[in-house]
C-alpha cells in the first residue's frame, strides 16, 4: 500500500477513540478522503496540529481498499483559518463552505479548481473581505464546477437567448432562466422571479473563479436578495433538504446590519452556536491534541 501524498483541507473532524480522529479532508489530489488519524488527540503526535476544522495542510496517508478509511499518517499545518475582529459572520461563511464541499462532493473525484476556489474563500473570509460576496462566489463557483449551474443566457425551455430581453423570468426548479415566449406558453414555478439582465451579467461574474471584476463586484441588497433566493431553492433541490449553515445566512449576507448589531449589541451577537447546530464536530483553532 503506497503512501500518498496531498494537499489537504480539513472539513470535519469527529471522535473514533479516547485517542483518535476520523477526518473528512477535502484533497486537491484526490479530492474528498475520510480517514483515520491515529493518536491525534495524544499530546505528542504526528499531526502538528494540522487537523483541525478548515486547516489547510500537507498530508501523507495511505489509502485503503473500497469502503475502509483511509489511514492519515502525517500532517503538516500550512494555514489555519483566521476569524477576523471576533466577527463571526466569516466563521459562519467557513463553516457553509465547508458543509457544502462535504455534502455535494464524492470521495476520491479530484476537483482541484474547486479545491483551489475553497482555498481562496477560506483565505479571503480570514482576511476580512465581503461575507456575502465569498458566500455567492463559492456557491456560484462551485455549481459551476459540478455542472449544477443555473442557465443565465439561454432560455432553459427552447434554448433561444434571453440576452435581448430587458427581464427574464428565472425558474431555479427549472435550472435557470425562461424567455417571454416560453414563459407565457409555461405554467409559472411558485418559487420564479423577475430578474433584470444586470442581474444575470453580476451573476456570472461571481461564478466565474478566474473573472477580473469577480472579487470586486457590487449588488445591491434588493439583488442580493433576489440571488439568495434563488441559490436557496438550487441548492435545497440538489440536496434534498437545507444545508444546515443555511440557518445563519442572514447573519452571513447583510453586512450593514451585522456591523450595526455587532457595535449595538456585541454580547448577543457573539454568543456560540446552539448546540448541534455546527455542522462539523470540533472548532477551528480547538486543539486536537488531549
Ligand atoms: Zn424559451
Amino acid at each position: 500500500m503506497p503512501a500518498e501524498h496531498a494537499t489537504a483541507l480539513v472539513l470535519r473532524c469527529v471522535d473514533f477513540s479516547e485517542s483518535s480522529l476520523i477526518v473528512t479532508l477535502f484533497t486537491r489530489e484526490f479530492g474528498k478522503i475520510e480517514a483515520l488519524a491515529k493518536g491525534a488527540k495524544r499530546l505528542k503526535n504526528p499531526f502538528d496540529s494540522a487537523l483541525d476544522l478548515m486547516c489547510l495542510c500537507r498530508i501523507v496517508f495511505l489509502r485503503k481498499a473500497s469502503e475502509a478509511l483511509d489511514l492519515v499518517t502525517e500532517a503538516k499545518l500550512l494555514r489555519r483559518f483566521r476569524c477576523p475582529g471576533g466577527d463571526l459572520a466569516p466563521l459562519y461563511a467557513g463553516y457553509y463552505v465547508a458543509e457544502l464541499l462535504r455534502d455535494l462532493t464524492a470521495r476520491y473525484d479530484p476537483l482541484p479548481e474547486l479545491f483551489d476556489l475553497a482555498e481562496a474563500a477560506f483565505q479571503g473570509l480570514s482576511r476580512g473581505q465581503p461575507v456575502w460576496r465569498w458566500v455567492f462566489r463559492f456557491e456560484l463557483g462551485m455549481l459551476r464546477l459540478l455542472g449544477h449551474i443555473p442557465s443565465l443566457e439561454t432560455c432553459v425551455v427552447c434554448g433561444r437567448s434571453v440576452q435581448a430581453a430587458v427581464r427574464a423570468a428565472f425558474d431555479p426548479v427549472q435550472g435557470g432562466v425562461v424567455c417571454p415566449s416560453c414563459r407565457t406558453s409555461q405554467p409559472q414555478g411558485s418559487q420564479t422571479l423577475t430578474v433584470d439582465q444586470g442581474f444575470l451579467r453580476s451573476t456570472a461574474v461571481l461564478a466565474d473563479p478566474g473573472h477580473p471584476a469577480a472579487d470586486r463586484i457590487e449588488l445591491d441588497p434588493a439583488r442580493r436578495g433576489q440571488l439568495r433566493h434563488l441559490l436557496n431553492q438550487v441548492i435545497v433541490n440538489l440536496l434534498g433538504r437545507p444545508p444546515r449553515m443555511h440557518a445563519y445566512l442572514p447573519l452571513m449576507m447583510h453586512e450593514a446590519d451585522r456591523r450595526k448589531t455587532l457595535a449595538g449589541n456585541r454580547e448577543k451577537d457573539l454568543r456560540p452556536l446552539p448546540e448541534g447546530s455546527l455542522p462539523q464536530e470540533c472548532s477551528p483553532g480547538g486543539g486536537t491534541k488531549g
